[in-house]
């Protein structure tokens, strides 16, 4: 009889199938609608083709375009379908290296002199290639016969010489083109819906600028045409939003040479961080906060006890002070214990809320560094919650509560969930562990707020909740974070006096709501496209004065706007109005007022918006009112 073996399901069914079975036949069986999106097998976390047998027991999934990993699979599988149809345009090609990244997939290739005029032709080939569902096909040779397989192919031939002598090579071959690859891949062809190649450039072969420069070709790929046409879109919206250039068109912040991956903030920009924050104090005080504020350099003694120093030394910077080894810190945890520490505490006390804005230092490669997202220095809005077992579940609903009120005030009303369980590495006891998993799932359940739950991914030292923030354009930030923490108060020995007398441990919650205050900022321009809600705007006003007579009025109506709160300044320049009604709605100002003649004679001004609404003729001070009850219900308009 043949031998059986027995598989499991995500949906905790089990079955039993003969050793060998094809993982598609099992997907067909079990996955019955998914099937057809399914990209890939994953076998007791290993990926496999849909083609190839399953010899053992254990648990199976499917990979779909959905999953990051089953997005990579595809993007590396449409590589593949790029150089064929390269090698069919230009046989004499040499072919290097073709990997997925972020969005796409590229590939790169020796003795092909193209520009991104070609891109087009190549294209059109891909789409036959498309068409004809050409299957990918494993094999496994000898290192001897990859050498003799690939023996026209220098760069193939250099990679497989960098393998040990008995490793089995593994090569995949879609229509007449065979590479040299592990996979795994898509079934064919067919299922590369939809390509667009965005641009050809210079790469050194190994990333090494000793060594010779290949032709790389970067493109995407989506499952069907529709997909693609939507990113596209995005993206190009996406680019007019950078929040780099509105960050230089409002004159907010700038990067220098001198810092790299630290940002210098300008006058404007201060304006706009200082609306943020104070209104993220006001509201944490009415939480029942209060704010702490913890040194940036520590000594080495506490990092080795907060486990950072063995954990995650290669993101800290270091220095001597009084020959002691200190170090920046990358994490206000450690420091904010030391204030819990300063006395004893009772039960009575509890909860103990502690905020910071926590400004942290984490070294980044400098390749990643991307504006205000990705930075090396940063201020988060942290807070510690410490509280007695019993109150966990309240104090996380609070916590929620708090989240909902910050982001939906800036206007950011569409989120994702996600509650994250005990991974298989962790510390503390179950009971713990299950016990604050339901406090944390019970709170969301009492706010009525839909999760993913993701299984085996919490950190190691406690369960947690995550807040993804979609931005207007359907882009999805991690922002706000609510994590319980097991380790800390063991580490630091944390102790209050309970009902009984006796010392017991407190439980911990490390929180953050905006994330970095710096990176919430490039979202809010980017969601805004720079169009920011009056209340935070930098500049809220512009004066326009028709003729140079009217700068005395426009001066006058400004100074009683300013002492009235209201951010204003006068376009002096002599230039057209319509050329200063252009330049005003560049800079992104809520309104901007005409004033000539008329307006001068009636003490008027004449209101106009960024987006070019004409609103008339509105008498000062009823237009200042107007403004002051925009700015003070922060409104979003
Ligand atoms: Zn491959
Ligand atoms: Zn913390």
């Amino acid at each position: 009889m043949a031998e059986k073996i027995k598989l499991r399901f995500k949906d905790k069914s089990k079955a039993e199938f003969t050793k060998g079975v094809r993982a598609e036949d099992v997907v067909k069986q079990k996955f019955k609608k998914q099937a057809d999106k399914a990209l890939a097998v994953v076998i007791n976390k290993r990926v496999i083709d849909l083609s190839a047998p399953i010899n053992e027991s254990g648990e199976l999934g499917i990979l779909t375009f959905e999953d990051e990993a089953g997005m990579d699979l595809f993007r590396h599988s449409s590589s593949h379908v790029m150089a064929l149809a390269v090698k069919r345009l230009y046989p004499g090609v040499k072919v290097a290296i073709g990997p997925s990244i972020e969005d796409g997939f590229y590939y790169d290739f020796d003795n092909l002199r193209i520009s991104d005029n070609d891109l087009k032709k190549i294209e059109a080939e891909i789409k036959k290639i498309i068409h004809e569902k050409l299957p990918f096909i494993r094999r496994e040779v000898s290192k001897q016969d990859a050498l003799k397989l690939f023996k026209d192919e220098p760069y193939k031939l250099e990679l497989i010489n960098g393998l040990p002598a008995s490793e089995r090579i593994i090569t995949y071959k879609l229509g007449e083109f065979e590479d040299l690859c592990r996979g795994p891949h898509v079934p064919n062809s067919g299922f590369i819906g939809a390509v667009k190649l965005l641009k050809v450039a210079g790469a050194y072969w190994r990333g090494d600028s000793t060594k010779k420069m290949l032709t790389r070709i970067y493109g995407t790929s989506f499952p069907d045409k529709k997909m693609l046409s939507e990113y596209l879109k995005r993206i190009e919206e996406a680019k007019k939003r950078d929040h780099r250039r509105l960050g230089q068109e409002m004159d907010l912040f700038s990067f220098h040479d001198e810092a790299r991956g630290f940002p210098f903030w300008h006058p404007k920009g201060v304006i706009l961080w200082d609306e943020i924050i104070n209104y993220w104090k006001q509201v944490h005080k009415k939480y029942g906060y209060g704010l702490v504020q913890t040194p940036i350099l520590l000594n080495k003694d506490l990092w080795l006890r907060s486990g950072h120093w063995e954990h995650y030394k290669e993101n800290m910077y270091f220095t001597r002070i009084d020959d002691v080894e200190h170090a920046i810190k990358p994490m206000n945890c450690p420091g904010g214990i030391l204030i819990y520490k300063c006395r004893l505490h009772s039960y009575r006390e509890f909860p103990i809320k502690h905020a910071e804005l926590g400004f942290v230092h984490r070294h980044e490669l400098s390749g990643v560094l991307h504006g205000l997202v990705r930075v090396r220095s940063f201020t988060q809005d942290d807070a510690h919650v410490y509280c007695l077992p019993e109150q966990l579940e309240q104090e996380i609903i609070n916590i929620i509560d708090l989240v909902y009120e910050l982001y939906s005030v800036f206007g950011l009303k569409d989120y994702r969930v996600e509650l994250s369980t005990k991974p298989e590495k962790h510390i503390g006891s179950d009971e713990d562990w299950s016990k604050a998993e339901k406090a944390l799932e019970n709170a969301l359940k009492a706010r009525k707020i839909k999760f993913e739950l993701n299984p085996g991914e919490g950190a190691f030292y406690g369960p947690k909740i995550d807040f993804h923030i979609r931005d207007s354009i359907g882009r999805s930030w991690q922002c706000g974070t609510i994590q319980v923490d097991f380790a800390m108060p063991e580490r630091f020995d944390l102790t209050y006096e309970g009902r009984d007398g006796r010392k017991h441990r407190p439980v911990m919650i490390h929180r953050a709501i905006l994330g970095s205050i710096e990176r919430f900022v490039g979202i809010l321009l980017e969601h805004y496209a720079g169009k920011l809600p009056l209340w935070l705007n930098p500049v809220q006003v512009k004066l326009l004065p028709i003729a140079d007579r009217h700068i005395g009025y426009a001066r006058r109506l400004a100074e009683q706007m300013r002492r009235a709160g209201i951010r204003v300044e006068v376009d002096e320049r002599s230039e057209t109005t319509s050329k200063k009604v252009r330049d005003a709605q560049l800079e992104r100002v809520n309104y901007m007022l005409v004033v000539g003649d008329k307006e001068e004679e009636a003490k008027t001004v004449n209101v106009r918006t960024r987006n070019n609404e004409v609103k008339g003729p509105r008498r000062v001070d009823e237009f200042i009112k107007e403004l002051l009850v925009e700015i003070k219900e922060k409104r979003i308009k």
